[in-house]
């Protein structure tokens, strides 16, 4: 194993504490976990260190279905354990729990390397992608303890946790995300069963790994390898189950509904995510933002941008177009273990909407950038930017989920946000601007859960910017991941009575 580099050298640490005299009053600071700093040589030496080991081809599902795909009887074992130990670990104090999320944090900080190693062999993840996302891992691992002490400090009411979870992450985030959801559900007091997007089963078990040798009993969090359509299908269905936590699709929480009426559901689902750009912006950040939010990981994130909308003069000059495309021809394409990369492979082939929007036009538009394919399977593409795209047409409101982006021209700041508006989701939004009546006015009128002006649009930070959607883009109950209220998802409040 590649040891992690010293954190405390990273230009970009935490900032010197606060003397006490001067603390202002409020909530405690909460300090985000730094990434590592890869202007640091020896940083970047680990990193290489690190990529050398992630073999060339991707790493087969195949090899963890022969081995650890669970069976129906495993399955059964699973749930009377899970529903047993639940009880008792809910009975522990919020206090005790978060004493076990620090050690989590802990543990993983140390298998950084591990974490980012397996993030690549099997997700196709660069290094400026998954490092990121250990650090947002950590990053929930502390600030759920911190959330799981409040809960033992609240008067007049007692909160009573759910006793099981079940825990269905996604491919795209397959660290940060089943971790923020588990460790959020075992804070707030449930057992938790976790079952991890097969694409992505062994960073799943390496993840659980971490947690089970940080001090979380066993019985309390189980990792259950099972095929989506299957033995998944049958666990979200089960009765015993409280809460289904799941990011994914729209139509996978739709599945899951129907699957058992009144389910217990907490979905962050599907986004169509916009970037307007007005003519007062800076169009050098601009350009950079919106190019990050579009191809970081290929697209294959909720809360990339998948549309640039141009406001007025921006949409007429050529100027902000040709930095555009340059910035996006300059990306270097390549496999995740080549430390050039900037933007790695799709986690599968191309197929269905996502292959249709890299190789064919709707009406009225024309390939500012055209895509090309790599490689012989499909997995890597030039990233592309259509131009031209219409109002209502596919590009404007259905989500590809990869290196796609779509540029729309609006007359003014309304018509930018009337198109923002139109699509079904409501995940993410941005807004490059610098005159001050245009960010009120936009943030005032659009229409979703996480917003921001000067900045790209992924990679929301815990604490800071709690994530969640508006509209489509989140299907049940819950509060948003890495926000103040997001344990009181996982159980209910009952007030205290004379006679207890
Ligand atoms: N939280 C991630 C971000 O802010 C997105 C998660 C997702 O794609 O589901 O970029």
């Amino acid at each position: 194993s590649v040891p992690s580099p010293n954190r405390t050298q990273n230009r970009q640490g935490p900032p010197p504490a606060v003397p006490a005299s001067t603390t202002p009053p409020g909530p405690p600071v909460f300090t985000n976990t730094p990434d590592t700093d890869p202007s640091l040589p020896q940083n970047r030496e680990w990193g290489r260190r690190i990529l050398e080991r992630v073999p060339s081809s991707k790493l087969g599902i195949d090899t963890v279905r022969a081995h650890t795909l669970s069976s129906e009887d495993d399955l059964e074992r699973v749930l009377v354990d899970a529903t047993a130990a639940g009880r008792a670990w809910g009975a522990r104090s919020g206090a005790e729990r978060a004493r076990i999320l620090e050690q989590v944090a802990d543990v993983l900080e140390a298998r950084r390397a591990d974490l980012l190693e397996v993030m690549a062999a099997e997700g196709g993840k660069t290094l400026d992608q998954s490092d990121p996302e250990v650090s947002e891992a950590i990053d929930f691992a502390r600030y759920y303890a911190e959330r799981a002490r409040a809960l033992d400090e609240i008067d007049g009411a007692r909160f009573v946790p759910s006793t099981l979870t079940v825990v269905t992450p996604p491919w795209n985030f397959p660290v940060a995300i089943p971790a923020g959801s588990t460790l959020g559900a075992l804070a707030s007091g449930s057992a938790v069963v976790l079952k991890p997007a097969t694409l992505t089963a062994r960073c799943g078990s390496v993840l659980a790994e971490a947690m089970w040798d940080a001090g979380v009993p066993r019985d309390v969090l189980h990792l259950v390898h099972a095929d989506e359509r299957s033995l998944g299908t049958k666990l979200v269905s089960d009765p015993r189950v409280d809460r289904v936590v799941l990011t994914g699709a729209y139509e996978t929480a739709e599945l899951f509904r129907s699957l058992r009426p009144g389910m217990r559901l907490l979905a962050e689902t599907s986004g169509k995510n916009a970037i307007v750009v007005t003519p007062s912006a800076d169009p050098d950040l601009a350009v950079r933002d919106v190019v990050q939010s579009a191809f970081g990981h290929a697209g294959q994130k909720c809360s990339a941008a998948s549309l640039v909308i141009l406001v007025g003069s921006v949409a007429s000059s050529r100027r902000f177009r040709d930095q555009l495309v340059d910035a996006v021809r300059s990306l270097p394409v390549g496999a995740a273990h080549d430390p050039r990369t900037r933007m790695g492979p799709l986690i599968e082939p191309a197929q269905g909407k996502l292959l249709t929007a890299l190789t064919e036009l709707d009406d009225g538009e024309s390939w500012l950038v055209e895509p090309r394919r790599l490689d012989e399977e499909g997995r890597l593409w030039t990233p592309g930017v259509r131009t031209g795209v219409r109002r209502g047409s596919r590009t404007h409101l259905v989500e590809f989920f990869g290196p796609v982006l779509g540029v729309m021209t609006a007359a003014d700041l309304d018509e930018a946000i009337a198109i923002q508006n139109e699509v079904d989701y409501g995940l993410t939004a941005g807004l490059h601007s610098l005159d001050s009546d245009e960010i009120a006015r936009w943030l005032d009128r659009v229409e979703a859960g996480n917003v921001y002006v000067n900045r790209g649009i992924t990679g929301a930070i815990v604490r800071r910017q709690p994530f969640g959607g508006w509209k489509k883009s989140s299907v049940g109950a819950g509060f948003k991941a890495g926000g103040p209220n997001y344990l009181f998802g996982f159980g209910s409040w009952e007030p205290y009575t004379w006679d207890e």
